[in-house]
C-alpha cells in the first residue's frame, strides 16, 4: 500500500494521517470506497487493506455524504461504545445522527475514531491541534471554499474545543490546481463578491497576454473586451481561510500535485468525468494513552511509507 503523509503531521505519533493515491487502483476504474456497507466486496477488502496498513483497523470509521456545504459534524462514539454518533456544529441544526450525515467536515478529539473525505478534484483537507489532540477532514471544493467551510471549521475547533488556531497543523491534499481549473467568469464574481482578496484567487488567460494578443484585440470593437479565460486558484482561497481564521501561515503545508495533471497519481473529476474514481483522506488519534501497549510511541515506529513524491512542502 502506498499514500501520501504531510511532513508535518507524521512525526506526531498520537496522530494517525494519509492521502491515499490511485497507484493501488490503476486496474480498475473505481476509488477506494470509504463508506461502510457500500461499494462492492472488493472495495471493502481494500478499504480494510488500507486501515490495516495505516495500523488504523481497530478505529471507527466516520464519513459523511458528501454534498458540497459548509456543514460540519462533530462525531463521538455512542454510549456503548460500538459506534459512532455526529452531532451538527454551529449554525447547522437538527438533531444527532447515527450514521453518514450530509455535510463536507468532521471534527473529533476522541481516540480510535477515523475521519475520512472522498475526493477528485476538491481539496481534501487535514487540520489537527496536537497539543490539544483534535482533528478534522474537510472536503472543499468550491462551493465549499465559497461558503466559507475551512475558516469554519478552524472556528469550531475554537468554539467546541478552546484550541487556539495558532497551534493548528493544516495539510491540504492533491485537488485540481489554478493549471486545470479554468471557471466561468461568475465564479469570479462569486468569489470577489465574498471575500475582499477575491480576484487573488484567480489568474487571468487574456489575450492581451498572449503573444499574439494583437490580433485578436482587433477582432473586438471598441468597448468590448475580448473573451478572457479564469483560472480559479482554490489553494490559495483555502490559504486565505485558514490565515484569516489564525492559522500561522508556517503551519499551512500543501501538496504540491495537480489531480488532473498528475494522471499516475490521482483521479480527477475534470478529466476522468462522472466515472471517475475518489481518492480517500483520513485523520484520526491513535488510543495510545487509553492502551498503551498496543500503540507505536515513537516516530520511527509509525507504520507506513512515504508517498510517491515528497509530499507537502511549507511555502518559503
Ligand atoms: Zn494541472
Amino acid at each position: 500500500m502506498e499514500w501520501l503523509e504531510c511532513e508535518a503531521l507524521a512525526p506526531e505519533a498520537s496522530i494517525v494521517h494519509a492521502f491515499s493515491t490511485r497507484r493501488e487502483h490503476l486496474a480498475r476504474r473505481r476509488g477506494l470506497n470509504f463508506t461502510l456497507g457500500q461499494g462492492t466486496a472488493r472495495d471493502d477488502r481494500h478499504r480494510r487493506r488500507f486501515l490495516r496498513a495505516l495500523k488504523a483497523a481497530d478505529f471507527l470509521p466516520a464519513s459523511l455524504r458528501q454534498i458540497h456545504s459548509a456543514n460540519i459534524w462533530q462525531v463521538v462514539r455512542n454510549a456503548n461504545g460500538s459506534g459512532l454518533l455526529y452531532t451538527p456544529c454551529g449554525a447547522a441544526s437538527g438533531a444527532s445522527q447515527k450514521s453518514e450525515p450530509s455535510g463536507d467536515a468532521l471534527l473529533t478529539d476522541e481516540p480510535g475514531i477515523l475521519l475520512g473525505v472522498r475526493s477528485a478534484d476538491c481539496m481534501p483537507i487535514l487540520l489537527a491541534d496536537v497539543r490539544r489532540q483534535v482533528v478534522a477532514a474537510l472536503h472543499a471544493g468550491w462551493r465549499g471554499t465559497l461558503a466559507r467551510l475551512i475558516e469554519k471549521t478552524v472556528g469550531e475547533f475554537e468554539r467546541t474545543f478552546g484550541c487556539r488556531p495558532e497551534d493548528l497543523i493544516a495539510a491540504i491534499g492533491p485537488s485540481i490546481r489554478a493549471c486545470c481549473y479554468e471557471v466561468g467568469e461568475e465564479l469570479v464574481d462569486a468569489f470577489c463578491g465574498q471575500f475582499v482578496h477575491g480576484e487573488r484567487f484567480f489568474f487571468h488567460l487574456s489575450p492581451e497576454r498572449s503573444p499574439a494578443g494583437g490580433a485578436w484585440l482587433s477582432q473586438y470593437p471598441p468597448g468590448h473586451s475580448p473573451p478572457r479565460s479564469a483560472h480559479l486558484d482554490l489553494v490559495a482561497a483555502a490559504r486565505d481561510q485558514l490565515e484569516g481564521a489564525g492559522v500561522k501561515p508556517s503551519r499551512i503545508h500543501v501538496a504540491e500535485f495537480c489531480t488532473a495533471c498528475r494522471e499516475d497519481l490521482f483521479f480527477s473529476y475534470r478529466r476522468d468525468g462522472a466515472r471517475a474514481g475518489r481518492m480517500m483522506a483520513v485523520i484520526g488519534i491513535r488510543p495510545e494513552k487509553r492502551d498503551p501497549g498496543r500503540w507505536p510511541r515513537s516516530p520511527a515506529q509509525l507504520p507506513g511509507r512515504r508517498g510517491p513524491d515528497s509530499i507537502a512542502r511549507t511555502r518559503p
